[in-house]
């Protein structure tokens, strides 16, 4: 589904993101490991539109997506999570998922003076999708608090739940297990494996939990100093020579 070819990322004269090569197959939920400071965080930022590569190129499903924009990707159904911003705290859970941009019939001057029925009539579907997103999320009891009151494992979910609420096709995670507790980690993979079942998402993860990591992901990739290292399970990986001198380096 997505090909990273020769990918570079340089800031001045450092090179974040070195050479890296790598595919992300359709319905898979790859992982994503390294030492810090490996560049997996640069990659994805490059992947999901937010960094411009220095060359190389991505595709996804064959198309070249190299330098597309957020929004022209997340059209697309590349949706990278991230953390639910400092302004939509005060809103709740339910309110959160409603306002993903996507393709609200409220959002034009027009439809909100001459088509105020359809106007209503999308929002009440738009909160329909919401509490059934939630649901599916097991945080259905959630819907109204607030959320800047939730613990950082379910707003972890939350930011899941947007992705649900327009048809993603590939899903980048960031660290979704950073903080949260092993409960709330199990739901959290609970819910990616299902929508990768059930929905036929892809997934690519970045995780420091190799528990995490071992129970979801196939195969693993494993980048140090901006390049691929290894690559297959998540065992050949963990016993790969070169993928543990590398997390002895740091
Ligand atoms: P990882 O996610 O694997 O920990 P990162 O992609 O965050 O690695 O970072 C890779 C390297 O690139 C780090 O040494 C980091 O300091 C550097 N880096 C990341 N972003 C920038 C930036 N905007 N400017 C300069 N250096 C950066």
């Amino acid at each position: 589904m997505i090909v990273v070819d020769g990918l570079h990322k340089h800031f001045g004269g450092f090179h974040a993101v070195d050479g890296a090569s790598l595919s992300i197959a359709e319905r898979s939920i790859t992982g994503l490991i390294g030492p810090n400071g490996a560049g997996k965080t640069t990659l994805f930022n490059v992947i999901a539109g937010r960094l411009k590569p220095t060359s190389g190129r991505v595709s996804m499903a064959g198309e070249d997506i190299t330098g597309l924009t957020p929004h022209e990707l997340f059209h697309k159904g590349l949706l990278r999570t991230f953390q639910i911003a400092h302004e939509f705290g005060s809103m709740s859970c339910l309110e959160n998922l409603m306002t993903v941009p996507g393709a609200q019939l409220g959002e034009t001057l027009w439809n909100a003076w001459f088509r105020r029925g359809a106007v209503a009539a999308e929002e009440a579907r738009l909160r329909d999708k919401a509490q059934e997103v939630l649901k599916f999320l097991t945080i259905d009891h959630l819907a109204d608090q607030k959320a800047s009151q939730i613990s950082g494992g379910q707003k972890k979910l939350l930011e899941l739940g947007r992705t649900m609420m327009v048809d993603a096709k590939i899903v980048f995670l960031d660290e979704v297990g950073a903080g949260v507790n092993r409960t709330l980690l199990n739901t959290i993979g609970d819910a990616i494996i299902r929508l990768n079942e059930e929905r036929g998402y892809t997934f690519c993860v970045i995780e420091h939990d190799m528990d995490f990591i071992g129970r979801l992901c196939n195969p693993v990739i494993c980048m140090a100093e901006g390049k691929v290292l290894a690559e297959g399970t998540v065992e050949d990986v963990k016993n790969d020579e070169r993928v543990i001198e590398a997390y002895l380096g740091t």
